[in-house]
């Protein structure tokens, strides 16, 4: 075994630019190899079309680039990480693996196997945090425990950022390029087809691979940060930042987007704060599931393991309806519409059609979420699951039961002129506005669109018995 040879293994950390385990791995090894998985426990269960493995090959493709010019080389494998990463290790005679802390339940579970083998042989994997600005341990109470509230988790997490200036630190790979080792043997990247998928059009959905389309992303955003609390809810603006997948794949490193926040815009500004705040969810969550990883299966909380959800024939019809943007609200049906067609939705839209699979409808959340999951392109466990469970009332600060989302207010609220609505279901174009937010109001039907497939006022009734027994079922187990 070399001890001055290591692996640095990309995963949800797709640059070579400010990458904090890439660093690590080049200060303190003489010849580091760098390489990427296609891990095929994940790429199996999907489709053959799917635009984030699209994604993902084309910011590899870049990395491996900007790798290629600091004198590097990027090897792109494929199999199952469990076996291909301690394999790999023993082949080429390295010491160590350097990669970036992933919290999701599965991958902490893959990470410990993978340390396990590596030991066996006497190397190590070595972990650092790169993905959130505070990790898991850093945002604590007084008393040493994670927060589960996300108010007093965020005044910890702006405190802690305020004090300390190392946190956006840039980890610049440049000054250490000659201990990048190009002379092992491996293909830079594998064709889509040879992986078993299509080729994407990104450019058609707006969607820039890799840390130059995520800083054209950035750079396009900063310019209209301030204008963020205003517009945020609109639902056919782009007011929005845009930068989900990026933060999901980690092509632009969270710790740049902030330096550069800061050159550019007044971080104190309400518009700005607000956006900093949205960013702190994900940190929120990220550590949440850390944490409690048992939320990855099940309510965080445990009065709600068993709401009686409308299962059978019927949940299998309204499930169908929802999926297929056939529910008869049309804010739903369009919000359903582009999250099919792009696999981006718009927050507010995923909030509305959330609530209405699980309030409205009375569908368990954990069916909205592994839809979610299977169709998002910014799909990160953590924030996914966190959502839900906000929305579905079950989650460790979530909205209270009572607390149902009226489709049609939020429509009128939210997508007052139905832009939005007429963007996505453009069969619906001749229709005056105001009969898109309530269309069983409207005299007759609307030609070709379905009825309603729930009443509204029925709904939130059932809804709230179904929170009610639930509570009155663990006050007797408890009891
Ligand atoms: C039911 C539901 C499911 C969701 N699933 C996901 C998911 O799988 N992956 C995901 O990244 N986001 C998820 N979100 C959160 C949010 O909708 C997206 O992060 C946001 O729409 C991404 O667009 P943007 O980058 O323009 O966001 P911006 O408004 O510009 O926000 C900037 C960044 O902050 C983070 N962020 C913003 N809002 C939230 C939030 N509520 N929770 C966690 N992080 C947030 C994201 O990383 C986002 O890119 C979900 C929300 C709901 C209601």
């Amino acid at each position: 075994m070399n001890e001055q040879r290591s692996i640095f293994w990309m995963r949800r950390d797709l640059r070579a630019h400010d990458n904090v385990a890439l660093h690590a791995a080049l200060s303190t090894s003489d010849e580091v190899v760098c390489v990427f998985v296609y891990d095929r426990t994940i790429l199996d269960e999907l489709p053959r079309t799917d635009r984030r493995v699209a994604f993902i090959h084309a910011s590899v493709a870049e990395a491996g680039e900007v790798i290629a010019r600091l004198g590097g080389k990027l090897i792109a494998l494929e199999g199952d990480p469990s076996r291909v990463i301690p394999d790999f290790a023993r082949r080429i005679g390295a010491g160590r693996v350097f990669a970036n802390e992933d919290y999701e339940p599965s991958a902490r579970r893959r990470d410990q196997a993978i340390a396990t083998a590596l030991a066996r042989d006497g190397r190590d994997l070595v972990l650092s945090k790169d993905q959130v600005l505070l990790h898991k341990d850093e945002v604590l109470s007084k008393s040493g425990t994670p927060y589960t509230r996300f108010t007093p988790y965020y005044n910890a997490w702006l405190h802690r950022l305020g004090q300390d200036d190392e946190v956006l630190g840039d980890y610049d790979p440049a000054p250490m390029k000659e201990n990048f080792d190009a002379s092992v043997d491996g293909v830079p990247n594998i064709p889509l087809d040879q992986l078993g998928f299509d080729e994407v059009d990104l450019e058609n959905l707006s969607l820039y691979p890799g840390t130059t389309g995520a800083r054209r992303v950035f750079d396009e955003f900063r310019g209209k940060v301030g204008n963020y609390l205003a517009l945020r809810d609109a639902l056919p603006l782009p007011a929005t930042s845009g930068l989900d997948i990026h933060l999901r794949f980690g092509t632009m490193s969270i710790r740049e987007i902030f330096r550069e926040l800061g050159k550019h815009a007044d971080v104190h500004a309400a518009g700005v704060r607000a956006w900093i705040r949205e960013v702190c969810w994900r940190e929120y969550f990220s550590q949440l599931i850390y944490h409690v990883p048992r939320v990855a299966d099940g309510p965080y909380l445990r009065k709600f393991a068993e709401l009686d959800w409308v299962g059978g024939k019927l949940g299998e019809e309204r499930m169908a309806a929802w999926q297929s943007a056939s529910t008869g609200y049309p804010i739903v049906d369009a919000a359903m519409t582009q999250l099919n067609t792009t696999g981006a939705m718009h927050n507010r839209a995923r909030l509305i059609a959330a609530s209405f699979l699980v309030k409205t409808l009375g569908v368990d959340w954990r069916r909205g979420e592994a839809y979610f999951a299977l169709r998002l392109n910014d799909y990160d466990q953590a924030s996914n699951n966190g959502n839900w469970q906000w929305v579905a009332s079950t989650g460790a600060d979530a909205q209270p039961p009572y607390r149902i989302f009226n489709p049609s207010a939020q429509s009128k609220t939210h997508d007052p002129d139905a832009t939005y609505i007429k963007h996505w279901l453009p069969a619906l174009a001749p229709i005056d506005a105001g009969h898109l937010h309530e269309p069983w109001k409207r005299e007759s039907p609307i030609p070709d669109y379905p009825a309603p497939v729930v009443d509204l006022v029925a709904s939130v009734e059932e809804c709230k018995r179904r929170y009610a027994r639930a509570s009155v079922r663990s006050r007797t187990v408890d009891s």
